[in-house]
């Protein structure tokens, strides 16, 4: 047995998940009863693939700018540092069915997209790493996987 971390996502066997999926990762209540709903959204199999990080950061913004369009209170949606997914963190929301609907349209606008939203350097830490078409290649695969998303073993 491995030591448990304070980290959900350390006590979390990478060799066992199989990508994509979808998976809460818990839910912290606050004082007034609010709570914070954060999912790992898994687009790439762990120690296998990952997405490249052009590609990665036009779809952290193109997600970030258009989630917003399809469900309210959501309060991130970030990269994960190993490159194969998002963290999702949502307010009073418990509808595990309305995150995948939500993430099914975020990556249809991706597809969509003419252009990445602030990719410049006012916008943006890092405008010249960016590639749309590495977004839609990666939304496109996620997309054609969706039936497995509710699968996380
Ligand atoms: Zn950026």
């Amino acid at each position: 047995m491995m030591k448990k971390m304070n980290v959900e996502s350390f006590n979390l066997d990478h060799t066992k998940v199989k990508a994509p999926y979808v998976r809460l990762v818990g839910v912290t209540e606050g004082a007034n009863g609010d709570k914070v709903y954060k999912y790992d959204i898994r687009f790439k199999q762990p120690n296998k693939e990952h997405m490249e990080m052009a590609g990665l950061h036009s779809l952290e913004h193109l997600m970030a700018e258009n989630i917003r369009n399809h469900m309210d209170n959501v309060l991130d949606i970030s990269p994960m540092g190993c490159q194969t997914g998002f963290y999702l963190a949502i307010l009073n929301n418990d509808s595990f069915d309305e995150v995948l609907v939500t993430l099914e349209k975020t990556l249809e606008d991706v597809l969509a997209a003419d252009e990445v939203p602030a990719c410049n350097e006012v916008q943006c830490g890092w405008a010249a790493n960016h590639s749309l078409e590495g977004a839609k290649e990666i939304a496109k695969e996620m997309l054609a996987k969706k039936e497995g998303w509710r699968e996380v073993f």
